[in-house]
């Protein structure tokens, strides 16, 4: 099913500005190009803030789909594109990537990297692509198993393409490069499985790596001869204790936000969680872990170390500092301040003086109970007694999904506010006592099996009213809320601003929206179908404004978390773009879910069952929904033909029959007979919604 409407016969393309000025200076001045967005963040600056103006608060209204165009995936969409010169690239599910007319929607070519399905058991969150970098007619992406590829922007054609990780390690990538003075800088992603963190640069001409910096120590002794070398040793390693750390991974891994900062020529990285996410286990219970949860300064050109300002000293609950790091200048005080902003995930706002990585100002814009507060003299989290469930298990508020995630933020800078995709996901933390290092799987040293779904509906009620999402605008320099929009649940997508005076953001809910930037007043919203979880943009062509979101359900929380309602039909990803009176629809969307699937015919023992609900929960929970309650990103196994079928599912689980499709064999983790017992889990868990 194809939904392109090319509502307008208008060739794109006659932005003849390549030969002005070079790739580098583009990107520069993107600022200056508002007719493009030409990085991820929009500029360097990464506010994602559009300077258009022709669709504005009074006018938004009438806004309306320009065109549509079927991505031909139903796999997590969290990419935001990019606009070059009329033409739009956008990164899909199993990083693949396509070129679109921005004007109609067009294909002008695909590009598939053909990354192997069993790749696809390291995304811990779906094997999602959050973006690609262009510069001087080259496009550069990374895949979920670790290469780094240059393609011609023009044609599609692969131009280097370099491993950037061992394949030998669940390392992903699923975060944007950047393209900075002449350099493709890529992260990488693996924490939850057992992976050390680094950043890499590339030559963007040749694909050489030119430098590399680890953010955790590795094996004592062994030298990396690597950028990060000399500052891992000074600074890092006498934060980390025991041997667990380097035998396990340590983590740290720099997954998403990497941000050139061109007015001090450096680099700001933020680096993901300690792994396993128990300190307990990863570092004997003491010790800060740098760089952990930190945002660290580098040279770009060496990729020697600057500063670093640690957020989470010493994570023990999965709080990454990877998410979005957004800089201006900020007055504050009187004086002007080099700023950056960040809302990573443990619930604090804070605000960095980017020459030094002094810490300028720290409050909870979400609620927070791991700590109290930031202390200003020492720039370190007052943390809550029992936090570290060391003792007893404690529900964070929020938890690993964070007060904000990767979804990206937005600042307007003449209303000087940040408009933040906050949310409320409460999370048990309960000490993993059984601890068992397992590669290829999740390695947290959290016990998640000892969460219980709540089955009575009062409890199911409570359960829903703990899980909240907000549009929230949040004045930096008075670091208080302007204002807040509730949303109905957590998990939405990410937000643009625009100088017309209007917020955008889609929704979990499926709708892509406008508020008014003054005071959050509604303004207009479109049914999408599906839940939007990616940032939205704006571009100009011809001197008509558009505003672009891809919308597409998947992702980290939809996989793993309970859809109570049973699952949805979604049409699948789409581009979805919008303009002035704009009159495209989309096709109606049937509800079609498969009948629950129970194996009337056979029995299995209570101990049986049991062995195949822990393992369901251990192994199939995180992808296929806790409690077999899936959304219906990826089968409802409730409902799966294999279900009645003792041969298929021995296949499936076993053999591994379906690894091209990312379901591989997991013989390592079950023998046949326990793969069974987890068919005999899930037939009684389709019993139950059958006998409904
Ligand atoms: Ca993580």
């Amino acid at each position: 099913m194809t939904v392109r409407r090319p509502l307008l016969g208008l060739v794109a393309g006659c932005f003849a500005l390549a030969g002005v000025a070079s790739g580098s200076d583009r990107l520069r001045n993107a600022a200056a190009e508002p007719q493009n967005w030409l990085t991820t963040g929009g500029t360097y600056a990464e506010q994602r803030f559009s300077p258009l103006r022709q669709i504005d608060a009074a006018n938004v209204a009438r806004l309306g789909l320009a065109w549509a165009h079927d991505l031909g995936t139903d796999r997590g969409i969290e990419a935001t594109p990019l606009v070059v010169d009329g033409t739009m690239y956008l990164t899909l599910p199993w990083s693949r990537i396509v070129a679109l007319d921005a004007a109609t929607g067009a294909e002008k070519w695909a590009y598939d990297p053909k990354v192997p399905g069993n790749a696809g058991l390291s995304a811990c969150c779906d094997v999602v692509n959050r973006g690609a970098a262009w510069e001087d007619g080259r496009l550069f992406f990374g895949t979920i198993d670790g290469r780094l590829i240059a393609l011609d922007s023009k044609t599609g054609k692969p131009i280097w393409s370099v491993q950037t990780t061992d394949r030998t390690k669940p390392y992903t990538i699923t975060g944007a490069p950047r393209v900075v003075r002449g350099k493709v800088i890529i992260g990488n992603g693996g924490a939850e499985y057992g992976v050390r963190g680094y950043v890499s640069a590339y030559d963007a001409q040749t694909g050489k790596l030119v430098w590399r910096f680890y953010t955790v120590p590795g094996e004592p002794g062994r030298k990396d001869g690597a950028a990060s070398d000399e500052i891992i040793e000074r600074l890092a390693r006498p934060t980390w204790y025991g041997d667990r750390y380097w035998r396990y991974g340590g983590g740290g891994t720099v997954w998403d936000s990497i941000v050139y900062d061109p007015d001090l020529n450096q680099l700001l990285i933020g680096v993901g969680n300690g792994g396993p996410w128990n300190r307990r286990i990863r570092s004997d219970d003491k010790g800060d872990n740098l760089f952990i949860g930190s945002i660290v300064a580098l040279d770009p050109d060496t990729g020697r170390y600057r500063w670093h300002y640690q957020e989470t000293p010493g994570d023990t609950w999965d709080f990454t500092s990877t998410q979005q790091i957004t800089l201006a200048d900020l007055t504050i005080g009187g004086k002007t301040v080099k700023a950056l902003m960040h809302a990573p995930k443990n619930g604090f706002f804070y605000v960095i003086d980017r020459s030094s990585g002094r810490l300028i100002s720290a409050e909870k814009f979400a609620p927070v109970n791991w700590a109290e507060r930031i202390d200003m003299k020492t720039g370190r989290p007052v943390e809550t007694p029992g936090a570290r469930f060391q003792d007893k298990p404690f529900v964070a508020t929020s938890g690993a999904s964070g007060a904000h995630n990767w979804q990206p933020m937005a600042y307007d800078p003449r209303r000087r506010l940040m408009f933040i995709p906050a949310q409320q996901v409460p999370f048990l933390y309960v000490k993993d006592e059984k601890f068992v290092y397992r590669p290829e799987l999740w390695n947290l040293g959290v016990d998640m099996m000892s969460a219980k779904l709540p089955k009575k509906p009062a409890d199911v009620a409570a359960m829903r009213q703990s899980l909240k999402g907000e549009l929230l605008a949040w004045d930096p320099v008075a670091q208080r809320a302007a204002w807040r929009v509730p949303h109905g649940g957590p998990w939405n997508g990410g937000v643009l601003a625009t100088a017309g005076d209007v917020v955008f953001q889609g929704l979990a809910d499926g709708t892509f929206r406008a508020w008014s930037a003054a005071d959050g007043r509604p303004l207009w919203r479109f049914d999408a179908q599906t839940p939007i979880l990616g940032g939205a943009i704006s571009y100009s062509i011809n001197g008509t404004q558009y505003v672009a979101v891809a919308a597409g359900n998947g992702g980290g929380l939809p996989l793993a978390l309970p859809a109570f309602d049973g699952p949805r039909t979604y049409p699948g990803g789409r581009m979805l773009v919008f303009k002035l009176g704009g009159a495209g629809t989309l096709p109606p969307v049937i509800q079609s879910v498969a009948a629950p699937n129970p194996a009337r015919s056979e029995h299995w023992t209570p101990a049986q069952l049991a062995r195949g609900e822990a393992l369901y929960g251990q192994i199939c929970a995180s992808c296929h929904g806790m409690g077999t309650l899936s959304a219906g990103v990826l089968p409802d196994l409730r409902r799966s033909g294999a279900l009645t079928d003792a041969g298929t599912w021995r296949a499936i689980l076993i053999d591994g029959a379906l690894a091209s499709r990312g379901m591989v064999s997991f013989s390592r983790y079950m023998t046949p007979a326990e793969a069974d017992a987890i068919r005999g889990y899930v037939s009684a868990q389709a019993e139950k919604i059958a006998a409904r």
